[in-house]
Order: structure tokens, then sequence, then C-alpha cells
């Protein structure tokens, strides 16, 4: 994204030292990414965002070998430098690989430790530090690939999950509940777009035990009610209450309780079956910390 940008490499380096440190590395599998098929990103995005971006990816290489600046700015606070297109690529080639492995049954669940994000990219726009929706793509996916009936999406960033709601919203083989403080960016999700989304805004400064109330008298009942074969984490750690980016209260512990809530649906209606994948998070120590709690609980260490 460019010098300085919150959303930066160390993020992933931070939570790699985190495994490493914690000795978390050792109890778990890893897979690395293989780039997502464009058929595939096209079940979720058409081919003209798509196109656009790769176009975009090309145009940004020749500026480069002529001298040109290394980033191209696609809003205020979202660049393309020239590896974006290979990452968002292996980012939802992450998410779907994750898919295959889990519905194989060869794991129960799966954190796809990505950059760049996904969750603000709707159908056709690239915003938010987002270009591809990572989770919507790898749903859209799971309901074709294994004929699947329900997949539910589950996004607890501080930010509303703009994108995930625009691809998803109206399809009743999908359910999206989230919770993000409001009114804050992308000033969205107030009024849900269809029928299948629980939106849950919340005002700046809510804490954490007060998020898990929320969680267990909204979400908890729509979750049992419809019987998810398959949960897609949308996994922000940017509610961090050490977090600027945002303004909630959240702790480690708070993630590791929603995780857990999250599990006992996924064993009660999906064989135990999540695929969970980072979207913000930006506060590197406050980062690292709630992905290991949110390993802990998938990984039952
Ligand atoms: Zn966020």
């Amino acid at each position: 994204m460019g010098p300085g940008h919150p959303e930066c490499p160390e993020r992933l380096d931070a939570i790699e030292d985190r495994l490493l440190v914690t000795g978390l590395d050792v109890a778990l599998e890893r897979y690395e990414a293989p780039p997502a098929a464009l058929a595939d990103i096209e079940l979720a995005h058409p081919r003209l965002h798509i196109a656009a971006l790769r176009g975009l990816h090309d145009w940004l290489r020749e500026d480069l070998e002529a001298g040109g600046p290394p980033y191209s700015q696609i809003d205020p606070d979202t660049s393309i430098n020239a590896y974006t297109w290979p990452a968002a690529l292996r980012s939802a080639g992450a998410a779907i690989a994750a898919t295959d492995a889990v519905m194989a049954g060869e794991i129960e669940n799966a954190f796809c430790a990505v950059r760049p994000p996904g969750h603000h990219a709707t159908r056709d726009k690239a915003m938010g530090f987002c270009f591809f929706n990572n989770v919507a793509i790898a749903a859209k996916y799971a309901l074709q690939r294994y004929n699947l009936q329900r997949v539910a999406v589950v996004d607890f960033d501080v930010h509303h999950g703009n994108g995930t709601e625009d691809i998803l919203a109206g399809d009743p083989r999908a359910l999206m509940v989230g919770i993000f403080q409001h009114p804050f960016y992308p000033y969205s999700g107030e009024h849900p777009a269809g029928p299948n989304m629980l939106n849950v805004p919340v005002p700046a400064y809510t804490r954490g035990m007060e998020i898990r109330e929320i969680v267990d008298i909204t979400w908890m009942p729509r979750l049992e009610e419809f019987k998810p074969e398959l949960i897609f984490v949308s996994a922000g750690f940017d509610a961090h209450r050490e977090d600027d980016m945002g303004q909630l209260g959240m702790t480690e512990q708070d993630y590791a309780w929603i995780t857990m809530r999250i599990k006992d649906v996924a064993r009660r209606f999906s064989n135990g079956r999540i695929v969970s994948c980072l979207e913000g998070g930006y506060a590197l120590s406050a980062l690292a910390r709630s992905v290991e709690a949110h390993l802990r609980v998938l990984a039952d260490v």
C-alpha cells in the first residue's frame, strides 16, 4: 500500500513471530496458498472488475519499467503495487484451498493468514485495502463445487463487511452475521441489503462483554435456525481495544470467546467445518495475540 500504511507486510510477520514464540506453529499444519483460478473469482466478481485489476497491474509494470512510480492509487486509502495482483490471487486462492481441505475432511478447520484482505471488495469495486472478496468467493465456490445448501459468514471486523454483503445479499443459501462499529467506515450496514443479512451496528466504545451479550442474543439464534453446513469467518481483529483503527473494546479473551461460540455452532451443524480468513487488525502486538487466541480455540491447543 506504500510507506506508513497500516495494511502492511509486518502484520503477517507479527502473526508468524507469535506462532513461533508461543510454539503454536508446531501444533498447526501449514498449507501454501495457490493462486485462485480466474473462473473461481468470477463466482463473486464480474469479468470487467477482474480485467480492470489485471489491466492496472500490467499498466503499473510498464510504468515501473519506464521509471514511473511503484504504486498506483485506486482510492484515497487503497493502492496497488507490482505484487498486488499475484498476492490478491493467492489470498482468494487460500480461502478456496482451505475450503477444499476442510470439505475433503483433511482438516476440521482452517485459518488463512492472508493479505490483501477482502471483505470491503464489492462485486465491481476494490476499496478499503481489498481487491477480491476472499470470503465471498470461497462461499460461492463452496455452494457450487460441493453443492451445499447453506453456508454462513461470520464477520467480527470493526468495519462493516459491505463487499461481502453486496455479493451475498439476497442469496438464500448464504447467511451473513456481522457486528461492527457504526457510524464508521464504510458507512453502510445500518439497513441490511437482504433478508439473509444480520447486521448489528454498535456505537464506538462498546466493550467486549457487551459485544459478547449482543452476539449471544442476536447471532446465535439466527445461526442455530439456519444450520450452516460450512462456516466462513471474516476474522478482522481491528475491534481490539489497542487498535487505533476503530474504537471498540475487544480483547484477545473476547476473540477466544467468540471463536468458541462459532465453533459450537460448527460442531452442531457443520461437522466442525470452519474456514477463517484474516481481514483487518493493525495494532501489531494486539493482532498477533488475537490471532493466537483465535487459533488456540480453532486448533484446540
Ligand atoms: Zn477492518
